[in-house]
């Protein structure tokens, strides 16, 4: 890993720019939440984004055209969360574990690759990758960070 202390907000930024023609496509509006004053986080910047990219990616594909995928980074106390939300189906409670094993696919032409290769860069940052289930339906992936991270 090459960790430096990143601004959070525009790595978020900079990863709805990489996933906003995706989303136009299929007239899912990205919308976005951000807090203030977040401190900067030690990451993998590039390591981080693509985390990022396989979870707004996956998010765009599950909401439905017109729906929205929101995008929520939060501090507090020791840590920092992104969070990723989208109105489409949500997920099975006995699948929310197992969609994180390589190869797990429901999409015809997937890899299942996409959330185990987000889970184990978020873990080799002392972080953790969960999904719960949206107010609104829907999915929520929480990607959580810690702010004491070791420097390598
Ligand atoms: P792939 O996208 O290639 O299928 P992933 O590892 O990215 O592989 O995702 C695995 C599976 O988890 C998907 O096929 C889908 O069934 C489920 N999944 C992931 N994200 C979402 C989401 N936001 N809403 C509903 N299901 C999801
Ligand atoms: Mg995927």
């Amino acid at each position: 890993l090459h960790k430096r202390e990143e601004d959070l907000n525009q790595l978020v930024l900079d990863c709805l720019e990489l996933i906003e023609e995706l989303a136009g496509r299929k007239q899912v509006e990205l919308k976005l939440k951000q807090s203030m004053g977040i401190p900067p986080v030690m990451l993998d910047r590039s390591r981080i984004q693509q985390a990022l990219i396989n979870l707004l990616s996956n998010a765009v594909e599950a909401a439905p055209p017109g729906g929205y995928v929101q995008v929520s980074s939060i501090h507090r106390g020791n840590e920092v969360r992104v969070e990723v939300a989208d109105n489409g189906e949500g997920i099975m409670p006995d699948k929310k574990e197992e969609i994180f094993l390589p190869f797990v696919t429901a999409k015809d032409q997937g890899t299942g690759l996409g959330l185990s290769i987000a889970r184990k860069i978020v873990e080799a940052h002392q972080g953790r990758l969960y999904v719960r289930d949206a107010l609104e339906g829907g999915a929520v992936f929480v990607l959580l960070l810690p702010l004491g991270a070791k420097r390598r």
